[in-house]
């Protein structure tokens, strides 16, 4: 599982004021999902860029709802909200894939590759030590 550049804002780098539509010219992806203007200050204008965003915004918006993601992206500190809008992205991509477990199956996933691949090391230290 992989996020998108879009979704992490990679496309608006420069634009870390924590709002806005500065360039002027197409709405973010939010704005061209929800089809509504994409006013200067817009939450989600650095993070969602108008090509890719609206997909990944479709996901948020599906799981989250748009509302509670600005209210929350309104409560975290703006050098914070990459992250986290990263992380919504995560979830909610997780979410539409597993709607039960979301990312917590990724986890489990993961972990029961740690416990094998412990398990082969411990195999492979022992046989050395037996050598
Ligand atoms: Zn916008």
């Amino acid at each position: 599982m992989s996020i998108n550049s879009s979704c992490s804002g990679g496309n608006n780098s420069n634009n870390n004021n924590g709002g806005g539509n500065s360039s002027g010219g197409s709405p973010c992806g939010a704005c061209k999902f929800l089809r509504r203007k994409c006013v200067p200050g817009c939450i989600f204008a650095p993070y969602f860029d108008s090509e890719q965003g609206a997909t990944h915004f479709a996901a948020v918006h599906k799981v989250f709802g748009a509302s509670n993601v600005s209210k929350l992206l309104l409560n975290i500190p703006v050098h914070k909200r990459l992250d986290a809008v990263v992380t919504i992205c995560y979830e909610a991509q997780a979410r539409l894939r597993d709607p039960v477990y979301g990312c917590v199956a990724h986890i489990f996933a993961l972990q029961q590759q740690v416990i094998h691949n412990n398990r082969l090391i411990n195999w492979w230290v022992n046989w050395l030590m037996i050598c």
